[in-house]
């Protein structure tokens, strides 16, 4: 089949087997390019491993450390002819270079909130891998099913106590338009602290522990995000903000445990990028069309792969040390919130309409980001040939 994007709101339906193999590859390269990481990380378990910050990680531990990766995540296969989710292809892209190299790389397709995966991950870890050195917990979803009370939870991205009105960025249909956002109810932030907070996160770790499958010296971090006030309101002091401090929370505790172990637990705040998860963020699109102008003009511009490279080569591994903030967090938005660039940003805020959107911000450079995502838009890559959907993926675990 001939595969075009179709796009609806901030989700493309389909994706590119060829495209997202070259993603994959492209990071691949950015990470072999910066040379091997010494020290680093030999057997990983990855939870959100196949798009975004998740998969970045799973690249730079391979291909930087020559680590074994299990990734977790839940992406559609290809089915009735129809392309699979562009994860499910980036995985595949994944362990077949991997594998090319000598690599273990395998993984679980399902839900990572449910304590049958939880079994199924520890039950591959023993039977292949062996006591895991670094956790990486990297998931970003509207829902989770507990498995203690069997309840299903969804998260929201509201602001609290008060509604917030603010210029958003229709990317499909390029328009600028105020939105009013209603505040939360305390069942709302109670649900997105259920889904997006540190509970699941623990339990994995307690888990892993009592199989007995946590090495000396194991690592593991969360990714959290600050970003500037302008999004705070639905951001950092909204319904997701109550999430991640929850997560900042559980870190502590994780961190205890794993300090017996000479390890430790830890939060990484990242800068803003193009994701799956941010691009359905109402006001965030725009702040990262403006940011991207800014940085790539200051020429600090980075993607997930760059920022993991820099945590993985400059923070935890290589001879070098962690750095935290007076909250305990590692900040890899350090360039992001350096406040010439948070300046400029907040300049241009209040001037951007639906006329400057290409004068004012990297809208196209937005644009093409996300559409990478699902495989679309590379260099090199025929999108009139006929592709097979049905691509494979070699490592997984059925
Ligand atoms: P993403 O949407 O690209 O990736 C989410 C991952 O979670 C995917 O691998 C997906 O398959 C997996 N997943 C979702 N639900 C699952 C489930 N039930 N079971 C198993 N796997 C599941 O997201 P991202 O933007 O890379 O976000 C990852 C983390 O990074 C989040 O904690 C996010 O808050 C944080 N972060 C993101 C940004 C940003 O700008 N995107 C910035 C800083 C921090």
């Amino acid at each position: 089949m001939i595969i075009k994007p179709r796009v609806r709101g901030f989700v493309c339906l389909t994706a590119h087997p060829e495209g997202c193999a070259k993603h994959v590859e492209e990071q691949i390269q950015v990470i072999k390019k910066s040379g091997p990481v010494s020290g680093g990380p030999k057997n990983v378990l990855i939870i959100g491993a196949s798009t975004g910050y998740g998969l970045s990680s799973r690249i730079a531990a391979a291909f930087g450390s020559g680590a074994s990766t299990l990734g977790i995540f839940f992406e559609r296969p290809p089915m009735n002819d129809g392309t699979a989710s562009a994860g499910w292809y980036n995985t595949a892209a994944f362990e077949t270079a991997a594998h090319k190299e000598g690599l273990y790389a395998r993984s679980l397709n399902g839900d990572a909130f449910s304590d049958e995966l939880k079994e199924k991950t520890i039950d591959a870890i023993k039977n292949e891998m062996g006591p895991i050195d670094l956790v990486v917990y990297s998931l970003a979803s509207p829902r989770r099913t507990d498995p203690v009370d069997g309840e299903t939870y969804r998260s929201t991205l509201k602001p609290i106590g008060r509604s917030f009105t603010a210029n958003n960025l229709d990317t499909d249909r390029k328009l600028v338009t105020p939105i009013t956002i209603e505040p939360a109810t305390e069942e709302e932030i109670q649900s997105t602290v259920k889904v997006m907070g540190g509970e699941d996160w623990e339990r994995w770790m307690e888990q892993l522990e009592s199989a007995g499958l946590l090495a000396e010296g194991c690592h593991s971090v969360a990714y959290d995000y600050v970003g500037p006030e302008v999004t705070w309101p639905v951001y950092h002091n909204g319904t997701i903000g109550q999430a991640k401090k929850h997560i900042r929370d559980t870190a502590q505790r994780i961190d205890a445990m794993l300090k017996i172990k000479r390890g430790s637990a830890f939060i990484s705040v990242n800068k803003a990028v193009v994701t799956q998860a941010s691009s359905a963020i109402p006001v965030v699109p725009l702040y990262i069309s403006i940011l991207f102008k800014i940085m790539k003009k200051a020429d600090l511009h980075e993607d997930c792969i760059q920022q993991i490279d820099r945590l993985f080569r400059t923070m935890m591994y290589n001879g070098s040390a962690l750095r935290f903030d007076d909250e305990g967090r590692v900040r890899l938005d350090d360039w992001e919130m350096r406040p010439e660039i948070q300046k400029d940003v907040l300049e241009l805020w209040d001037q951007v309409t639906t006329e400057t959107i290409d004068s004012l911000t990297d809208f196209d450079g937005y644009q093409e980001n996300f559409m990478r995502l699902f495989g679309f838009g590379l260099e090199g890559v025929d999108y009139d040939a006929d592709m097979d959907p049905n691509v494979p993926i070699p490592g997984l675990i059925e």
